[in-house]
């Protein structure tokens, strides 16, 4: 551990450009300082605040305002690559592109490869939880990781141009409207009421004018209304247990962004079917009480797919299938997560609100 001032500043760092190494951007960022909250006042070249000389605490080159964080400190911190379909595929290419349309453990990857195909490189993008970071981001220009798990951070600093370690409770550690993009996956829903309007103002704050907030939103379905006992099970052991906090509805998630001036033109919607049978969702199955038949089954295909590949990936194509006929006809209410692209309007409500004050 090294303190600011003597660490390696975050700009000796370049990221990986669109599709890896070769390709590289540099990046400096300024950090908003946590104690006088002046604006762009630190810089990652000493982390040291030029307003009060606040000293930013630095980890193996990495930013520091957050304590330690024992549940999230070893989720998800492996780097999640492009989509095979993304990469050269060989002989078995279109074996490699039906799997990809039809399996549920791609129904992100499709998600994110739509939306990223579509949208310009820009300067900078920030992905918050962003736990060991994603390649496809790379793609929209250089990305800034921001996560409260030091060893997800270690990990994504070999992809991003910079990372932060903070706790998203205290705001997002930078100034005004310094980001083109802001994505973030599985983050909202680890938030109380209170504090999911909290962040979604400070998103919405660092987000320039016209800029582009991609998230995927954990909500709850109408299937817990319907079978009360599934539905206690599963959040119990499946949900809670990940750090989900009151999840809400799809319907609801969607009024809370458009209410936050991040207007939704791409939707997609997340079934009930976990992802993929090898997920870590499969302990959470193996550990419930079979108290339903329903649960009884899944419980039966998990431990039958756990230890056979093959068998999990076919499983996961077949459940994919029918997962998009089902979210197709039960229609929003009854997704179990939604994936947006929002863009912020190109009106500067922040300074607005600065001038009323
Ligand atoms: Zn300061």
């Amino acid at each position: 551990m090294t303190v600011g001032g003597s660490a390696p500043a975050t700009t000796a760092r370049t990221s990986s450009g669109p599709d890896g190494p070769g390709t590289r951007t540099p990046f400096v960022f300024r950090l908003r300082c946590p104690n006088c909250r002046q604006g762009a006042c630190i810089s990652d070249a000493d982390y040291v605040c030029d307003r009060c000389d606040f000293r930013v605490v630095v980890h193996d080159g990495i930013p520091s305002l957050a304590a330690p964080n024992e549940l999230y400190e070893n989720q998800c911190t492996n780097t999640l690559e492009l989509p095979l379909i993304d990469r050269p595929c060989g002989p078995l290419k279109y074996l490699v592109y039906l799997d990809f349309l039809c399996n549920e453990r791609h129904r992100r990857n499709r998600f994110f490869r739509h939306v990223v195909n579509r949208l310009p490189r820009r300067e900078s993008v920030l992905d918050i939880g962003c736990g060991g970071g994603m390649k496809i981001w790379t793609r929209l220009g250089a990305v800034v990781g921001l996560s409260n798990s030091l060893t997800g951070l270690r990990q994504a600093s070999l992809t991003y141009s910079g990372c932060v370690h903070a706790d998203l409770h205290q705001g997002i550690p930078f100034p005004d409207e310094s980001f083109d993009y802001i994505v973030a996956c599985d983050v909202v829903g680890h938030f109380e009421e209170s504090v999911r309007d909290l962040l979604l103002a400070e998103i919405h704050r660092c987000l320039k004018p016209g800029g582009r907030f991609i998230g995927v939103i954990e909500t709850i379905g109408k299937l817990y209304d319907v079978n009360p006992e599934l539905g206690s099970a599963y959040i119990d052991a499946g949900i809670k247990r990940a750090g989900h906090i009151g999840l809400e509805q799809s319907t609801r998630a969607l009024q809370r962004l458009a209410e936050h001036d991040l207007v939704c033109d791409r939707l997609e919607l997340l079934g009930p079917y976990p992802g993929s049978v090898e997920g870590f969702f499969t302990q959470y199955f193996e550990e419930l009480p079979a108290r339903t038949r329903l649960l009884g089954l899944a419980k039966l295909v998990a431990r039958v797919v756990r230890h056979n590949r093959i068998a999990a990936r076919l499983t996961d194509s077949v459940f994919g299938v029918i997962n998009s006929a089902a979210l197709w006809y039960l229609g929003v209410e009854w997704a179990e997560g939604i994936m947006v692209s929002c863009q912020r309007s190109t009106s500067d409500r922040t300074s607005q609100r600065v001038q009323c004050e």
